[in-house]
């Protein structure tokens, strides 16, 4: 049985007050041992203190990205011992922004999700399609493409210790959402490949779904089979609706 999980992913969003008010709707919506787990992933410089703001609530701290490099002459990038010393027990890799706007490719995002676990991250690995990818029916190639390259540096039981993303990059801050039949046809491929070679690992390991989530489309969401949660970006800025998605999380059966 597979506990589900909704992450909320702040972006470039925030600011000191604004993220105490934030924290402390989600920390008043009391997230309990029985629903999804929960997760928020603000920005680099906001880790530590809302990680403490946090503390002993059974809320996890992530970050949105990891340096692939473990120390040294890297201006401007924070690793992987820094994020779990500040607090994090999880990092975001791969994700499409970050493939699109800052030229993360498949390598990349494959060793960064390497230095992730060798600090004891658990990374949530993020692939997902293009809209013009997928009106060329190309969907299961680009998908299997960007997993199989993790694959191949990390190792399949690497993914016994971490967690997917499918997230279509047409449905991310557009307000279009997958509908809850291409998500869980994507969802199922992508554990499908996973199961050829690891059944029991692949059983166990929680896909999300990302892209346009919101309380009025997470039941439906995540009531298909191989959807275990959510990637949250927009509304998980807003205290209410995070928590009105939690509680869906937690009525399809966490
Ligand atoms: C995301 O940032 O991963 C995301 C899915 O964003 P949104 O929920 O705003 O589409």
């Amino acid at each position: 049985m597979r506990r589900s999980l909704v992450a909320g992913n702040w972006k470039m969003h925030g600011s000191r007050g604004a993220n105490a008010s934030l924290v402390s709707e989600i920390l008043a919506a009391g997230h309990g041992d029985d629903g999804p787990e929960v997760l928020v992933c603000p920005p680099y410089p906001y880790l530590w203190e809302v990680g403490k703001a946090l503390k002993d609530s059974g809320i996890a701290l992530g970050a949105q990205d990891v340096c692939a490099e473990a120390v040294g002459a890297h201006t401007g990038e924070v690793s992987a011992a820094m994020l779990v010393d500040v607090g994090c027990t999880y990092a975001i890799v791969g994700h499409s922004e970050r493939r699109a706007l800052y030229a993360e490719d498949d390598q990349l995002v494959a060793r960064k999700f390497v230095a992730a676990q060798r600090e004891g991250l658990t990374p949530i690995l993020c692939v997902g399609e293009t809209l013009d990818e997928r009106e060329a029916a190309r969907t299961e190639q680009v998908v299997l493409r960007q997993l199989d390259a993790v694959i191949d540096v990390a190792g399949l039981d690497a993914f016994g210790k971490a967690v997917l993303a499918y997230e279509p990059v047409w449905a991310i801050g557009t307000g279009k959402n997958a509908t809850p039949d291409q998500a869980q046809e994507v969802h199922s491929l992508l554990r499908r490949r996973l199961q050829q070679e690891n059944a029991t690992m692949s059983a166990c390991l929680r896909i999300l779904y990302g892209g346009s989530v919101k309380a009025a489309n997470a039941a439906e969401l995540f009531a298909m089979p191989d959807v275990d949660g959510g990637l949250v970006g927009g509304a998980s800025l807003n205290g209410e609706e995070f928590r009105r998605i939690c509680e869906a999380a937690r009525q399809a059966g966490a």
